[in-house]
């Protein structure tokens, strides 16, 4: 890991430790999630909306396009049944986040995901803000009638056996298709989102919380609005910090002398973190706990381990006895896409994607 990556991460937590009270608020995307093998929508050859190309869509966010769901339903549950909650395992920054909570210092999590790991992994609803929605309830397309889980869930099952028009969820009233309450473009987010950020808002407007709520956005390329006017809505006498590999969204567009910018893999972040809050027994704790594996290697760390086991194999040629150990690194990347957009500030979601692509 390059020491700008450990120098950053240490600035923001001596900020942490500098004020112990001090809480945090996680704004959080899909780059937290792609070290759980849950695909980034966005990049460019491993993500979702690359392999929902193979579908013949007209353009590849059809698939949350609501207009589109009701006459072409199957892409969104070939979708669905990939990424329904109980497949995935948390990663080691939502289990950090956790941590936050543990330690009475989690103020919110608002997350673009929505794959549900944030609950998954321990974090308690009240804390959590799904702003795209979740796959927690569903409702009806037509008369908006709310369903529970198991409606969509159960139908879902069988469409994957068997895709069949017969085996789509409907409602029971009015036969209008049944979906989760996931946004799709076009929708609005739920109130939850707008009602907290409001109340997080009046909070850092207050000149007292100036270094007590601590602003983490992570894993995100910050393109899709509302969500990406987060970030600049925080009052400049706040700090941010922003976890990615790449600087996005308003971080590059108008930085910030507090800013603090930690471009690396949000698990590698977490772990620094960790470590340097006296938190890593307990994240070593939760990761046994729900099974995970350090499956996360830096790129340079990987790079060291590939030429060091080259030595082995020199060492081993001249011993005439080349060993055959697989090497079973895995490089994670989540490439995000960085390209900025307008500061479209709007209540419903939208990407670049969204407004460069003609709609039926
Ligand atoms: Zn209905």
């Amino acid at each position: 890991m390059s020491n700008n990556v450990e120098d950053a991460t240490k600035k923001l937590t001596r900020l942490l430790l500098e004020n112990p009270k001090s809480k945090v608020i996680f704004m959080v995307g899909a780059g937290i999630s792609t070290s759980c093998g849950i695909p980034d929508f966005r990049s460019p050859k491993t993500g979702l909306y690359h392999n929902l190309s193979k579908l013949n869509l007209p353009y590849a966010e059809a698939v949350f396009d609501i207009d589109f769901f009701k006459e072409t339903p199957k892409p969104f549950y070939m979708l669905a049944a990939e990424l329904y909650p109980g497949k995935f395992k948390p990663s080691k920054f939502h289990l950090l986040m956790k941590l936050f909570q543990d330690k009475n210092r989690l103020q919110r999590i608002y997350t673009q995901n929505i794959d549900t790991l944030e609950r998954e992994s321990g974090v308690s609803h009240k804390y959590v803000i799904e702003a795209h929605g979740s796959f927690a309830e569903n409702h009806c397309t037509e008369c908006n009638k709310m369903y529970k889980r198991d409606v969509f869930e159960n139908k879902l099952k069988e469409y994957e056996k068997n895709p069949k028009k017969e085996n789509l969820a409907r409602c029971k009233e009015c036969n209008g298709l049944i979906k989760p309450n996931i946004v799709f473009f076009g929708e609005d987010l739920p109130s939850r989102f707008f009602e907290n950020w409001d109340l997080d808002l009046e909070e850092m407007e207050k000149e007292s919380s100036k270094e007590q709520l601590i602003v983490i956005v992570a894993g995100t390329s910050l393109t899709v609005y509302p969500f990406a006017s987060l970030p600049i809505e925080v009052p400049k006498t706040h700090h941010r910090a922003l976890i990615n590999r790449e600087i996005v969204g308003d971080f590059l567009k108008e930085p910030r002398k507090l800013d603090i910018i930690i471009k690396s893999h949000s698990d590698e972040a977490a772990q620094i973190i960790a470590d340097e809050l006296g938190w890593s027994k307990e994240l070593d704790a939760l990761m046994e706990k729900h099974g995970i594996l350090e499956t996360i290697v830096d790129v340079n760390d990987e790079l060291e381990s590939i030429s060091k086991e080259l030595d082995k194999l020199t060492i081993n040629e001249k011993d005439n006895n080349i060993s055959n150990k697989s090497n079973d690194y895995v490089t994670k990347n989540t490439p995000e896409i960085s390209n900025s957009t307008d500061n479209a500030s709007t209540d419903k979601v939208t990407t670049i994607a969204d407004k460069d692509t003609p709609k039926k």
